[in-house]
């Protein structure tokens, strides 16, 4: 059947809307591109120019809207890179992209009436800019801004920006959104316009995408009439070339069969190893914590003797995943490519600042098995793209409606936890074998590496590093099935390999357990260390209190091991005292044993306080412990403690914050308030930390 005028007018609108889905999944952080060393990128400008000065690049490249962003983790680059392309191929803007570290700002009073600039900035930690925004956000929230053509800020010398704001934040911290919040105070204070109203994305809610989506319109429409812009139609262009070579063989040794780096492809991976060159590490030993067999808890130990890695007690160590061959079965089947698996492709950017995410040459097998992330909650507007790819009319009217329609689309697809190829399965059996690779590529994101605590002290094994881990295997309200986690999953089928279980594949999810060209042979896993800032204080003798519910009991593990051995050498150790919390002592209470160990090394230094939620008749929490003994507290807050809180972002450490005010406020006898304001004068001096997820 024909489609009619309006349904043509809706699809067209959407898919000019969505063709702006330039670079990766919505959801999800997008770190620095390990691979991105072949490629220039969108803010290649600044890189290989010369010039800081914004006005300049833009009058040398033909430019009108420059996107600076703000980024840590690479979600706000991402938002800015979707808007750099919306607004060029809907409204023949001619955009950039810059990184707001990469420029001055004292010329902003310069910057041309006909132009417009986008800030995309996301608030980080408590409030703060993001490392690449620490400038940008000094300058124009300092006492004096100065700018080059010498007006004061009450001239107004920003009078003839345009500019245009989306913030990035987390309602579950106090400073919500705070950078966008001041810069667009600052700017409209310094005579700026601001077009369409400030956005705010809301990562705490899980709303980040349809805060932007949501945003995003209305921006559009008044940019349209400050610029005078015409909304133009576009059909979907491609921003990679995939080739099948069928010349070569997936054998070849210049072809990636999943391997992280060029060096790993050739076998000759070394050192250093990083965050963009992962140390291919043995995994020692491995085994379950829960005793319980519906739940698991992982316990690792992972190799790093001969790596030149090191880490200190508290960091982090990210595990580089590989997705579940059913997973990548099903997503190959979905879109069509199937039979054609392992073909050998070439991924080249078509337009010359576009970066290819992914290794090329590789193969469509590999490309999904390792270096896409197939399995994540899926973005309205990218299903939208696919409608035009759709199989047939009906499944194309189905995603126009999902596309349109954020309440049916919810219930639809976000409710049920569907990854994209569950989601298009539920919407029809047939292939979208039209759909280009290339889009696919452009709308999902890199497989990220995992970051865990670990859960071991360097002191006692500085070669081998402990993970505690629990799989990830929920079903979620309202979804019709079970959601496997990528790594953790993964991570429980290698030790099922190791321990020589039968089956060795958790719920028939099929690894390629010995990795691309069987390198991972032998339980290997590719990982890189983070340094956090995480620390016991350097002197044992001074207390510390710990409160880890659950998995956040990791890094406590790593402390109390370290306080236990130096106990044992004699040394004098302060009082150590951990909340840990979990359901009952008999089924989740992890390192139960290890904990009388260390007691016995340590003896009355050494205090458990344990919450079990789901043994007495009322639900018993860490923070309620932690009121419980507010007396104890308060006195070793006094002999000047650490305090310490680990897991759960959303919930826990928050409560945990509120009580640890109520409890300085009623046992100091004083307002609230001030209590609070303690607890931030903590965070702030580095008395409190948190190393929440
Ligand atoms: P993922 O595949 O990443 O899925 C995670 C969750 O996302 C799922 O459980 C589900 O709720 C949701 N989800 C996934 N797919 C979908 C979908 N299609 N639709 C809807 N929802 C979906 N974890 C530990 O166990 N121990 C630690 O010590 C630890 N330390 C950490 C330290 C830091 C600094 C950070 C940032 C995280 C830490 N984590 C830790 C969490 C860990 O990094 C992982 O996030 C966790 O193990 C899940 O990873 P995964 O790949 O198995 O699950």
């Amino acid at each position: 059947a024909q489609l009619d005028t309006l349904d043509l007018v809706v699809l067209v609108t959407l898919l000019v809307g969505s063709v702006a889905y330039f670079t990766k999944g919505s959801y999800w952080a997008v770190p620095k591109d390990p691979y991105a060393s072949s490629a220039s990128t969108l803010n290649g400008a600044a890189k290989s120019g010369k010039t800081r000065d914004i006005v300049e690049k833009m009058d040398e490249t033909s430019k009108n809207c420059v996107i600076f962003y703000g980024s840590q983790t690479g979600t706000a680059e991402d938002y800015a890179s979707r808007l750099a392309k919306e607004g060029s191929q809907r409204f023949g803007l001619k955009t950039m992209v810059a990184d707001i570290e990469d420029y001055d700002y004292e010329n902003l009073d310069k910057f041309p009436d006909d132009k417009v600039a986008f800030f995309v900035l996301a608030t980080y930690g408590e409030g703060e800019p993001t490392d690449n925004a620490v400038e940008f956000y000094q300058f124009f929230t300092g006492e004096d801004v100065a700018f080059e053509g010498g007006a004061s800020a009450d001239d107004k010398p920003l009078s003839s920006l345009k500019y245009v704001t989306f913030g990035l934040g987390n309602n579950t911290y106090e400073h919500y959104n705070a950078m966008v919040r001041q810069v667009d105070t600052a700017l409209t204070k310094l005579g700026a316009q601001r077009i369409g109203t400030a956005g705010e994305g809301d990562d705490g809610a899980g709303t980040m995408e349809e805060d932007f989506l949501a945003w995003k319109e209305p921006m559009w429409a008044a940019l349209s009439d400050a610029m005078n812009l015409q909304e133009r139609e576009a059909v979907y262009e491609a921003v990679f070339s995939v080739d099948e070579d069928d010349e070569k063989s997936p054998e070849e040794e210049s072809v990636y069969l999943g391997e992280p780096t060029a060096s790993h492809r050739e076998g000759r991976a070394k050192g250093p190893f990083t965050a963009h060159n992962p140390y291919i590490a043995p995994i020692v030993e491995s085994s379950e914590l829960f005793t319980v067999k519906d739940r698991n808890c992982l316990h690792m130990e992972i190799s790093i003797a001969g790596s030149n890695l090191s880490y200190q007690t508290g960091d982090h160590i990210a595990i580089w995943p590989t997705n579940a061959g059913t997973e990548v079965d099903r997503f190959l089947q979905v879109f069509g490519i199937e039979e054609k698996r392992h073909s050998v492709i070439n991924v080249k950017g078509i337009d010359v600042t576009a970066k290819v995410p992914i290794p090329t040459p590789t193969t469509y097998d590999a490309a999904v098995r390792y270096y896409m992330e197939v399995c994540a909650p899926v973005s309205r507007q990218f299903v939208s793209t696919l409608a035009a790819f759709a199989p047939d009319e009906e499944s194309k009217t189905e995603i126009v409606r999902l596309g349109n329609d954020k309440d049916y689309f919810h219930e639809k697809i976000t409710n049920q936890c569907f990854t994209i190829a569950q989601a298009l399965q539920s919407i029809t059996s047939k292939p979208f074998a039209a759909v280009p690779f290339s889009l696919l590529i452009e709308g999902l994101n890199k497989l990220q590496p995992r970051y865990y605590s670990i859960s071991s002290s360097s002191l006692v094994q500085k070669d081998k590093i402990s993970i505690t881990a629990v799989v990830e295997s929920v079903r979620l309200p309202g979804a019709s099935h079970i959601v496997k986690g990528v790594t953790t999953n993964y991570l429980l089928a290698l030790k099922q390999k190791q321990n020589g279980d039968p089956s060795p594949d958790p719920h028939g999810l099929t690894y390629s357990i010995n990795g691309p060209r069987n390198k991972y042979d032998g339980i290997h896993v590719p990982v890189h260390v983070r340094h956090s800032n995480f620390k016991l204080p350097s002197d044992p003798s001074k207390p510390i209190i710990m409160v880890g519910p659950g998995t956040g009991v990791a890094p406590f593990r790593g402390f109390i091991q370290e306080r236990a051995a130096l106990a044992a050498k004699g040394e004098k150790v302060g009082t150590t005292l951990l909340f840990f919390g979990c359901r009952k002592s008999n089924e989740d209470f992890i390192y139960k044993d290890e904990f009388k160990t260390f007691q016995d090394q340590m003896g009355d230094s050494l205090k458990i306080i344990t919450a079990f939620s789901r043994e007495g008749s009322e639900k018993v929490y860490v923070q309620h412990r932690l009121k419980e003994n507010a007396e104890l507290v308060s006195e070793l807050l006094k002999q000047k403690a650490n305090f310490y809180v680990c897991g759960d972002a959303a919930n826990m450490a928050r409560e945990v914050n509120l009580v640890l005010g109520h409890i300085i406020a009623q046992q100091r006898g004083l307002p609230a308030e001030k209590g609070e304001e303690m607890v931030k004068h903590m965070r702030s001096s580095g008395s409190y930390q948190e190393d929440v997820w």
